[in-house]
């Protein structure tokens, strides 16, 4: 490896899900490390033992997988542990003692609490010129320098100077000799020869202190790069309290993967033009970390649905009918699975696919089909069968016993028949459609006539005119029927 070759790193803690914040710095880190044919390296950072499991570090792979940063793919490196460079950091703990530039501490924060008088003001000092060796219930705290300034280059944020007299002696390991987050990430990124850290701006604080301990390692810190937070419609941070957060909770509601990526990809940054719906191969190419914008990024799930509704429609046949499948069997499929016709939903498939924004919603669109009686959902049964619903439902099961079952043909009776009742088309189909369908929006009316069949039209229709006549029977009818069958 060319020391002047691009290393970045992801370096997620595994203590939950894996979260739409972390998918984006990933994805910009992998533009970064793809473009420049550098390295992308993924360290679980899994030292907190209390909160960790392999179960979360397993979900991060799975779902960098999912969003097309590979593990088989040469730009990828690891994944490595932290917990495996225990010794390390502990090495470069005493390194840092050895040299001077670090010391033992026995202040609990009670003292230091006592003698600051606020709980905020950070360190005071007090143990610095102490001179005291390890031992029991020492912590070991870094030594910032008196004078001077840390000048922090961001490639997003340009460049902040700290003075160091503001940046308090931070700890690097605990009473115990269990090192700290700011060192062990530290060690990590140096052995590692990360050049480039690219990560969320929640970090910025750690940054200054960071930077101190990579020049006191005597390595020459990495271009930093902190992306901006990213906010719900109410401007907060999203939080796992308030927002939907986790990457595979929006697959599992039928957002694509690719829609997410292009989505999570423009959430900070776009490619300088207006398309914003591109190809990841492109948005890779054109990725800049310095043409991020440090702004708050509007994580906005309706422009999230409508990239959506977008990939969608521009799967193939096949890619759309796989796509669904999930959403096609149980738990989500309401019929038995044997009533499920692949032939059928192969025809009604195109029609469905230019009218989602979710996959999930495919079960809905089509369950008419595979279902012995529809869902009926009672809003749109209400709106639909007004008073004159029962006349005119009799006359389209009359004209429809003996019409070619075509659906031009199921449309032209239908408008005559509606003409005959002093209705538009529009008005005559609602009452059609709920009884069939079950509900007052869904696939065009007479395609879905065509798919049904006339024995099924004609049986939903006659079940309906029941419905009408006799709302209380016809609602309860399994329940009735349970009940005579005891
Ligand atoms: N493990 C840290 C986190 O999950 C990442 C630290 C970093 O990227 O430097 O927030």
């Amino acid at each position: 490896m060319t020391r002047s070759a691009i290393r970045v790193r992801f370096a997620p803690s595994p203590t939950g899900m894996f979260h739409v914040g972390g998918a984006r710095s990933a994805l910009y880190n992998w533009a970064v490390a793809r473009q420049s044919a550098g390295t992308f390296v993924l360290r679980v950072e899994d030292t907190d033992t209390a909160r960790n499991s392999p179960e979360w570090t397993a979900g991060i792979i799975r779902a960098l997988e999912t969003i097309g940063i590979s593990a088989s793919d040469p730009a990828f490196e690891g994944p490595y542990f932290q917990s495996d460079n225990v010794a390390r950091h502990r090495e470069a703990a005493l390194q840092l003692h050895v040299a001077a530039l670090a010391y033992y501490c026995d202040c609990t924060r009670d003292q230091v609490r006592e003698r600051t008088g606020s709980e905020h003001s950070g360190y005071d000092g007090f143990c610095r010129e102490r001179g005291l060796e390890s031992g029991e219930n020492r912590a070991l705290r870094f030594r910032t320098p008196d004078h001077g300034h840390t000048l922090v280059a961001d490639a997003i944020r340009g460049r902040t100077s700290f003075p160091n007299s503001a940046i308090e002696d931070f700890l690097l390991a605990r009473g115990d000799g269990s090192p700290l987050f700011l060192l062990a990430n530290v060690v990590d990124d140096v052995d590692e020869d990360v050049t480039h850290v690219i990560r969320g701006e929640e970090h910025l604080p750690n940054t200054p202190k960071q930077q101190l301990l990579w020049e006191a390692l005597g390595s020459a810190p990495p271009q930093w790069a902190h992306l901006p937070v990213i906010v719900n419609e109410k401007r907060q941070k999203l939080s796992k309290r308030r927002d939907k957060l986790a990457l595979e909770d929006y697959l599992a509601d039928g957002f694509l993967a690719e829609a997410m990526v292009n989505y999570l990809m423009l959430l900070g940054w776009g490619p300088g033009d207006d398309r914003e719906i591109l190809p990841y191969a492109e948005m890779e190419r054109l990725f800049r970390i310095e043409d991020v914008n440090p702004a708050p990024a509007f994580f906005d799930v309706r422009k999230l649905t409508a990239f959506n509704g977008e990939y969608i429609r521009a799967l193939s046949a096949e890619a759309f009918a796989e796509a669904c499948a999930p959403w096609l069997v149980e738990p989500y499929a309401p019929w038995p699975p044997e009533a499920f016709d692949a032939k059928v939903f192969a025809a009604v498939a195109p029609l469905a696919q230019t009218r989602l924004a979710l996959l999930s919603q495919i079960t809905e669109q089509v369950d008419f089909l595979f279902l012995d009686r529809p869902v009926f959902d009672e809003a749109s049964w209400a709106k639909a069968m007004k008073q004159d619903a029962a006349a005119l439902l009799g006359d389209v099961r009359s004209a429809y016993t003996s019409v070619p079952w075509r659906e031009d043909e199921l449309k032209s009776v239908l408008t005559a028949v509606g003409g005959r009742h002093g209705l538009r088309l529009g008005k005559a189909q609602a009452p059609v459609r709920v009884a069939v369908t079950g509900r007052t929006v869904g696939l065009p009316l007479f395609e879905s006539l065509e798919l049904l069949g006339r024995e099924r039209t004609l049986k939903r229709l006659d079940e309906a005119l029941e419905r009408i006549r006799r709302p209380h029977r016809a609602f309860h009818h399994d329940q009735d029927l349970e009940e005579e069958q005891m």
